[in-house]
């Protein structure tokens, strides 16, 4: 492990999080807002890890604006981002309420709350399963339910799943948490506590580089290994690169079984969902490499 890019991907998110929430308002392009937030992180020196995802009430995650998003910022807003650093990643969400809504906010507290004991919880050798059950006691305590289908996870370089799952749940495995850098985070629902996988995202992973004929598609493919290398990435930047033929590309790439489309994820009882993540540093102590200064 890299501490030290693992820190400054680190330090970039927690500077980001900050500008994100200075800049977002009710109403706003989703599109403007990943954009920001995307540009923010390239300036403050380092590269997006994955497509800034904005979605809204019962969409848990992976909603990302597509070039020609029309949606604007509206109800409960998660915003979840990633900074990589030579592929060491931070990863780290927040949510917002855009509506002045009370259960809005009880779910936005509950998310944290989770977080917030999870982390004071995690120690090298600890039982990850007992990790997953203060997310969902203190979510439960709050009357809510978690996510049970969603989980914090391990990331090595330019490996955002990495090994490693860290539940918002007792899942009954005897895991324990190892040396090494993870994501948790905890969602919080008014509803059954599951997602579905919905529509495409537009959000998709390299997953192999095996030749294709068509020459556009082919050159897409370089770009997106040399570029993005095994992080997700979207259509949005590959239309802001090559303009919109690449939506055409990418078809064929995915035809060509390239690429892993991701699926957004919608809570089945349509109900809404909040989320708050942290990325943490476990070795003799705990970093929290996202935590706003
Ligand atoms: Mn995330
Ligand atoms: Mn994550």
């Amino acid at each position: 492990m890299n501490t030290e890019k693992i820190l400054k991907a680190g330090k970039i998110a927690s500077q980001v999080r900050k500008y994100a929430k200075s800049i977002i308002i009710k109403d706003s392009p989703l599109i403007e807002i990943a954009e920001k937030i995307e540009d923010k992180i390239k300036e403050l020196g380092g590269k997006p890890a994955f497509p800034t995802n904005l979605s809204i009430d019962d969409i848990a995650a992976h909603y990302t604006p597509s070039y020609d998003d029309k949606t604007t910022a509206s109800g409960l807003l998660k915003v979840d981002f990633g900074v990589h650093v030579d592929g060491w990643i931070a990863d780290t969400a927040f949510s917002l309420d855009l509506e002045d809504n009370e259960e809005n906010k009880k779910l936005i507290i509950a998310s944290e709350k989770a977080l917030e004991n999870a982390i004071k919880n995690s120690r090298e050798n600890k039982e990850l399963n007992e990790i997953g059950k203060i997310i969902s006691e203190t979510i439960e305590k709050d009357g809510f339910s978690p996510i049970i289908n969603l989980s914090g996870h391990e990331m090595k370089q330019y490996d955002l799943h990495a090994g490693i799952t860290v539940p918002n749940m007792n899942d009954k495995k005897f895991i324990l948490m190892q040396k090494g850098l993870y994501a948790i985070e905890p969602f919080a629902t008014s509803g059954n506590g599951k997602v579905y996988d919905g529509k495409p995202s537009g959000i998709f992973l390299l997953t192999n580089s095996k030749n294709i004929r068509n020459p556009l598609a082919r050159e897409v493919l370089n770009f997106i290994e040399k570029e993005y290398q095994t992080l997700p990435f979207c259509s949005r930047w590959l239309v802001k690169k090559f303009g919109t033929k690449a939506l055409f590309a990418l078809k064929q790439l995915e035809e060509n079984k390239n690429l892993h489309h991701f699926p957004q994820l919608v809570e089945t009882s349509h109900s809404k969902v909040s989320q708050a993540e942290h990325t943490i540093l476990v070795d003799k102590e705990i970093i929290i490499t996202t935590k706003e200064k």
